[in-house]
């Protein structure tokens, strides 16, 4: 059971809100035993997924990545990567030089709130006209030379082979019109062809997937790939002969990696028991209602959403900010307005040990609550510490389920993503919730991966091209 925080709640110095504020919280708290029942219906989803005949109705699509072998240090080439998934946008070029050793140089661009919900083909237009400026910077163009790219593209694609994938859906604030069910690889490349630069898109990525091949390329025992960032989602090594819609090849090793798209368990409704009324609010007020439900109550997207609503709710209820009706009561608090209070708050104001809080009082100033009292501090600490915490043991239910199924000991799991490295606690509540939902037997480590997605992807595209150019076959 995630530890109460009680000894903070009695320091109120009303302490007759404390049943009331406890009650609106209560509905966050997910237990054990709660979390082992997520993990065997995440599992059975997983398995409905894999298999051809219900892979329809389940809502973890549980996509082949069509990535096989785990890099080993020996590769080498140059290779570009563009890496899309967030807010901003990232190219990398990268050398590698065999000896697990790597070259790598990177800009970040933005991408345009206009972009991200337009027209796709401007979206792959401005992608193009970026990785040119970025090529003619590195002396990349006119050289002779075609480039293999990696192309880290961070959203559901159903994937025919290593280049080409159907984009199933937008997640994560992106709805650019005429990409769904389109092969995202041919928009790609056919963008790159009307720009006519010398690059050859060879293979793309998700995201979960470039960081498990970055991670495995210095830590071979890496078998899981993990983001908790703007959204959420796992990869992990699955045997072949566990994967009923596999169409590719039997040869060794039996292996591919599984890309889960786990954002959107609980899509088909099978989580709606653990969903607060929060939940189904920053769902409706989402560009994608009814997807992504896993998603939306663990990610650095939603979390600050969250949290401004249960804030909103006490405050409505006159539990919260007693002594700044005058601010709120005049809509002066940017808490009224969704994306009003961040999702890096969270982080901040959980930063503060003690009872100084100062950077709670930062927080709370910076929305306008002036002054704000010791109370005030200690029940939106409290707040952000019960919707961060669930993310947590939610997400490290979903690992367990791998852990356990791989039944490998000391894997390591490549992870990358803003909540897990800025979260001063998201960490340290996953592994708290693992220790009593892991085997006992299976260890496991985490590795932290810079670059990683991209890397990956660059990683997965060299060894594509050697391959099809028939040079190391
Ligand atoms: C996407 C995944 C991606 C994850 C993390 C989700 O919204 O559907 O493909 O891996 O975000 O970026
Ligand atoms: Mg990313």
């Amino acid at each position: 059971v995630a530890a109460p925080d009680k000894s903070y709640i009695k320091r109120y110095r009303y302490p007759e809100l404390n049943d009331q504020i406890e009650k609106v919280i209560a509905s966050l708290k997910i237990n054990d035993e709660q979390l082992k029942h997520i993990m065997r219906t995440l599992e059975e989803e997983m398995n409905t997924g894999l298999s051809p005949t219900t892979h329809k109705q389940s809502s973890v699509k549980m996509f082949p990545s069509y990535v096989r072998h785990i890099p080993d240090g020996t590769e080498v080439g140059q290779v570009l990567a563009l890496d899309l998934g967030g807010t901003n946008f990232r190219i990398l070029s990268i050398k590698l030089r065999g000896n697990s050793k790597i070259d790598l140089t990177s800009k970040i661009f933005v991408v345009p709130q206009s972009v991200m919900i337009g027209d796709g083909r401007h979206l792959f237009r401005h992608l193009v006209e970026c990785l040119s400026d970025f090529m003619k910077k590195e002396a990349l163009l006119h050289t002779g030379i075609c480039y293999p790219l990696g192309f880290t593209f961070s959203f559901p694609c159903k994937q025919e082979s290593l280049s080409s994938a159907r984009l199933t859906a937008w997640t994560k604030g992106f709805s650019c019109s005429g990409v769904v069910n389109e092969d995202v690889v041919k928009l790609l490349q056919d963008a790159i062809n009307e720009k006519g630069i010398n690059v050859k898109c060879a293979a793309l990525v998700n995201d979960t997937v470039g960081t498990l091949m970055a991670c495995a390329y210095r830590e071979p025992s890496t078998a899981i790939g993990l983001i908790l960032g703007t959204g959420t989602n796992a990869c992990y090594i699955e045997n072949l002969d566990n994967v009923g819609t596999w169409n590719g090849d039997y040869n060794e090793p039996k292996q591919v990696i599984i890309n889960m798209e786990w954002g959107a368990f609980g899509d088909n409704g099978c989580l709606n028991h653990i969903r607060t009324k929060y939940d189904e609010e920053v769902d409706l007020s989402s560009i994608n209602p009814g997807k992504q439900t896993f998603e939306k109550m663990i990610s650095g997207m939603y979390m600050g959403e969250i949290v401004r609503l249960i804030i909103l709710d006490l405050l409505q209820q006159e539990l919260l900010f007693l002594g700044h009706r005058d601010t709120y009561g005049d809509y002066k608090t940017p808490l009224y307005n969704r994306g009003g209070f961040y999702t890096k708050f969270v982080s901040t104001v959980e930063t503060d040990e003690g009872i100084k809080f100062s950077n709670t009082r930062r927080v709370l100033e910076d929305i306008g609550i002036r002054n704000p009292t010791f109370d005030d501090c200690v029940i939106v600490q409290h707040i952000c510490r019960q919707v961060s915490t669930r993310a947590a043991r939610l997400a490290g239910a979903g690992l367990a389920v791998l852990i356990n199924r791989m039944k490998k000991s000391n894997i390591t799991i490549g992870v990358d993503g803003s909540l897990y490295r800025y979260h001063p606690r998201f960490k340290r509540n996953m592994e708290r919730c693992m220790e009593n939902l892991v085997h006992k037997d299976l260890k496991f480590k985490w590795a932290l991966s810079d670059d990683g997605s991209g890397k990956g992807a660059a990683l997965v595209a060299c060894v594509a091209e050697q391959n099809s150019s028939g040079i190391f076959v």
